[in-house]
């Protein structure tokens, strides 16, 4: 298979050819059709496991381009506002971010690590990626989702504080929520914000595409799987 075959936008293909890109790894040629199709998906793997010329699967990117993709269409209607960052009145009530796509990381590292493989998948496409986590720079993140806020790259933590918080981010617009790395965030400390995240999309939009990514599919992740993504998901280890 060929990324070329995938029935992809044009600045999707660019943008892969700009990444370096040249042939889909497996996780890729699975999850790329799948979630194209509006899939749900849950993907079960050891990172690193499908391949052994980079250090990781390319999960990112296996989500990171058909999302994107599907939203490029429409992206001139759904992107957010572009206030000038010097009109930002960070007092108001206006201030609110409502991402199209919300990505659920349990570390720093890994949020600043997809922050910029998505900040490759969105050139030329309209659409805005945030990164928030905790430790880093509050005030720095909130001005950041002030400025457009359309694909978020979040710690649960964080998140979580933001929604809670008046005025800065809502899930209110969200189509696409993905768990990454999702068992690393069962652990008692976050097993309650995961919950929260995963509700607080599904009260105000019903038609939200669920992605899960893990290493092992442990029961809390099963009965995650069964609240929350449609019955023809598709499964693939
Ligand atoms: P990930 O497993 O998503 O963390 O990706 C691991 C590394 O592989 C990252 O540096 C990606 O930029 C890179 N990568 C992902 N997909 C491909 C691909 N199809 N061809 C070459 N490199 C890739």
């Amino acid at each position: 298979a060929k990324f070329e075959d995938g029935g992809l936008h044009p600045i999707t293909l660019k943008n892969i050819q700009l990444a370096g890109y040249t042939v889909p790894t497996p996780i890729q040629k699975y999850c790329i059709p799948a979630i194209k199709m509006g899939h749900d998906v849950i993907g079960i793997a050891q990172t690193g496991k499908f391949t052994s010329h980079y250090n990781g699967s390319g999960k990112t990117a296996a989500y990171l381009i058909p999302i994107l993709d599907k939203l490029m269409g429409k992206a001139k209607k759904l992107a957010a506002p572009r206030p000038n960052p010097a009109m930002i009145d960070f007092n108001s009530a206006q201030v609110r971010a409502e991402p199209l796509v919300v990505i659920v990381v349990p570390t720093r590292e890994l949020a600043v690590q997809i922050f910029n493989e998505a900040r490759k998948f969105c050139y030329r496409t309209m659409l805005r990626p945030c990164v928030a986590y905790g430790g880093g720079p509050i005030g720095d993140q909130i001005r950041q989702l002030a400025k457009g806020c359309d694909i978020l790259i979040a710690s649960p933590g964080r998140l979580v504080d933001f929604i809670e918080r008046p005025h800065i981010l809502t899930l209110r617009r969200l189509r696409y929520m993905v768990i990454d790395e999702a068992d690393e965030m069962l652990h008692d400390d976050w097993n309650d914000e995961l919950g929260k995240i995963l509700s607080g999309g599904e009260q105000e939009e019903g038609n939200i595409k669920y992605m899960l990514f893990s290493a092992t599919f442990p029961k809390r992740l099963r009965d995650i799987a069964k609240d929350y993504l449609s019955e023809e998901h598709v499964r693939f280890r």
